[in-house]
């Protein structure tokens, strides 16, 4: 049975594999932060609001990947409630092959499909800017955390309550894949620092629960990240393809879930941290024997 969690104030949350964020702003309406990974999920959270008499009136999305915005076809399908983003999310929200493509590279057969990757097309969607905006009688500041995802926003409530989506996840991800899923190493390490400096009272992750001193979770992720590319660096022994440096990280932690979708996903964790590594001057990228490989220096 979901219930909804007074976090501060006016800001609850419905917990679940993705935390769903609530915002009462009178009359019996709300907006929600996030919608989950589909349908079913959002089923469950009409039914949750229903049962508190609130009517979800807009939904903001952290970000495009599906298990944070799956559920917003049902609810516009049941609500009518408007879907905002930053133009970047957004963009992909209403298009969602967009995310098959850049992960796949090209459009890809079933094996590299799955409901993680591509989700239920959202209805409607309207591109927000970042800083303050009042969104159906919410009070909320939008605070760009790029790096997990190109255009991730964090919301933060008028209670003062941050929810960061992905840009924080939990410390257990770290020793189970070894890499994290960022597009931008530099800017995942940027986004943290803000979610250190934010000065938010309450901090909620999609993944990582809700926590009122966040330090030791940051701390966690960019050592975690960080610890990352020494192992992709530590991995190239001789010049190589990236995919090969994923193959080689697979073959040392045979531990670490393997499937077609884990893989495409765990080859941008890869490509992160190696174009990290050549922004700094460490390997440099050379055509050779007909494959375009990673050499250090
Ligand atoms: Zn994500």
């Amino acid at each position: 049975m979901s219930e909804l969690v007074l976090v501060k104030g006016k800001t609850y949350v419905i917990p679940g594999s993705a935390m769903i964020g609530v915002i009462k702003t009178g009359n019996n309406q709300c907006v929600l932060i996030d919608t989950g990974l589909e349908a079913a999920v959002a089923k469950r959270i009409l039914k949750t609001l229903d049962a508190n008499a609130l009517t979800p009136r807009a939904i903001i999305n952290t970000h495009s990947h599906a298990d944070h915005c799956g559920g917003n076809r049902h609810i516009q399908k049941v609500t009518d409630a408007m879907a905002y983003a930053s133009q970047f999310e957004g963009a992909i929200i209403i298009n969602p092959e967009i995310e098959a493509l850049y992960l796949a590279g090209a459009v890809p057969p079933k094996p590299l499909r799955s409901k993680l990757i591509v989700s239920e097309q959202t209805l409607h969607m309207t591109f927000l800017e970042p800083g303050k905006h009042t969104i159906e009688g919410a009070e909320i500041e939008l605070i760009p955390l790029s790096g997990h995802s190109p255009g991730q926003y964090g919301v933060l409530t008028a209670d003062n309550a941050l929810f960061y989506g992905d840009a924080l996840v939990p410390a257990y991800v770290f020793e189970k894949y070894k890499l994290p899923f960022v597009t931008d190493i530099e800017a995942t390490l940027a986004s943290i620092g803000i979610i250190e400096a934010s000065g938010a009272d309450i901090f909620v992750g999609a993944h990582a629960g809700v926590a009122d001193d966040i330090q030791a979770l940051c701390k966690a992720n960019r050592d975690g990240i960080l610890r990352g590319c020494e192992i992709v660096y530590e991995l190239l022994e001789t010049p190589m393809l990236r995919e090969r440096v994923l193959q080689k990280l697979y073959q040392a932690w045979p531990s670490i879930p393997i499937s077609p979708v884990g893989w495409s996903t765990m080859l941008t964790g890869v490509s992160a941290c190696l174009y990290a590594l050549h922004k700094q001057g460490r390997v440099e990228l050379v055509i050779e024997d007909g494959g375009m490989l990673w050499r250090k220096l």
